[in-house]
């Protein structure tokens, strides 16, 4: 038996079970005990339904465990190993993978869409139901069977609790700035945002080697927070015209990259706008799914030539970038403590998605 967090219908409470049955990890599955779980906006976002959740589920999907057993086939870990989860598999062998865009991976399609592992079915039971896992994870539970492709190894001297929040949030983040747009040292990056993604996106434009990041929130203690991880400037954009002050910075042409991170149809239009001729303007916030772009194809984008680019999961090719990231995090030069704004135990999940609905800062995180 272990505990996890089950959402049983849109909008309820989770509920906390202590009687769910795990199976043992089948071909190409791993059994892992979770060691920290991250609390994600997108996990708001199953429970209240703006994504499409397969009840009953056990939500989370942003994790660091340690392994306890493995299926047959797999090579990549071992039991004891500790690990990443993340919730964008590596298969290593479908197209995308093939061609250097893992973060499009095909491996694990079935956790995407419907919470289920790589064969269509489910290891977690209770109360006579079979229990869909958030992305094929589910790390709101204390054990878990989840795909090898979904599992990164990390050494065993990293911190456990940190290590969780770089499956989602640190890996879109910083992956957009480091790996999407195409910053140069010396640049001015625009920061629309300033959520915990949005916080990761300054820091990655700071390693990237930006030398001005304007953060654009309308929430004043976020942007006090920017400053930590490498704001030079801040912007609220509720009582100044934030396209203006970065046009009156930069000799009226605009940010050489600009990145919106939240997701809503004006601040869209807006992060285009503030983009210079011949800049980056790099879409990383999910949108509703009826927003579309408004800008002028000629005098807006061909005549500026000016590039939109949506980021997905930060571009990562995770057994490239979770290395990568934990070596910039060694070096002092990526904050991950400080994202966290507290640990919580499992049964207290609900408060964390209330203490969300406020517009909290930062993560709280379940540490088992
Ligand atoms: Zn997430
Ligand atoms: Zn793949």
């Amino acid at each position: 038996m272990t505990a996890a967090a089950v959402l049983t219908a849109v909008n309820d409470p989770l509920e906390y079970r202590e009687d769910v049955e795990v199976d043992g990890p089948k071909q190409g599955e791993i059994k892992v005990r979770i060691a920290a779980s991250g609390v994600c906006h997108s996990d708001l976002s199953m429970q209240n339904g703006t994504m499409i959740p397969n009840p009953p589920m056990i939500l989370g999907h942003e994790a660091s465990a340690i392994v306890e057993d493995v299926g047959e086939g797999v090579t990549s870990v071992a039991a004891g190993d500790h690990i990443v989860v993340s919730f964008v598999a590596d298969c290593g062998d479908c197209f995308f993978c093939l061609h250097d865009q893992a973060f499009l991976c095909e491996g694990a399609n079935m956790g995407l869409i419907a919470g289920l592992l790589p064969d269509g079915t489910s290891r977690a039971h209770s109360q006579g139901a079979d229990l869909s896992q958030m992305c094929g994870c589910g790390t709101f539970a204390e054990t878990a069977i989840i795909a090898e492709i979904n599992a990164v190894k990390i050494d065993k001297d990293v911190d456990l609790r940190v290590a969780a929040l770089i499956g989602c949030g640190v890996l879109t983040g910083v992956g957009a700035a480091l790996n999407t747009a195409r910053i140069s040292p010396g640049d001015t990056v625009a920061v629309v945002g300033c959520g915990g993604v949005g916080l990761n996106v300054i820091q990655g434009a700071r390693i990237a080697g930006a030398s001005e990041i304007v953060a654009v929130d309308l929430n004043d203690s976020k942007l006090e927070m920017t400053k930590k991880f490498g704001a030079t400037r801040t912007i609220n954009g509720g009582t100044e015209d934030a396209i203006a002050k970065i046009k009156d910075m930069t000799g009226d042409r605009g940010a050489d990259v600009a990145f919106e991170v939240i997701g809503n149809q004006k601040t869209i239009d807006q992060t285009i706008e503030m983009t210079r001729r011949g800049g980056q303007s790099i879409l990383v916030g999910v949108p509703p799914h009826d927003a579309v772009l408004n800008t002028p194809a000629f005098l807006g984008l061909v005549f500026q030539a000016k590039s939109i680019a949506g980021s997905w999961y930060g571009s990562s090719n995770v057994k490239r970038d979770v290395p990568k990231l934990l070596d910039l995090y060694d070096k002092g030069e990526l904050l991950l403590e400080e994202l966290i704004s507290r640990e919580i135990k499992l049964a207290e999940v609900n408060d964390a998605f209330a203490a969300m609905k406020t517009g909290e800062v930062a993560r709280s995180v379940i540490v088992f």
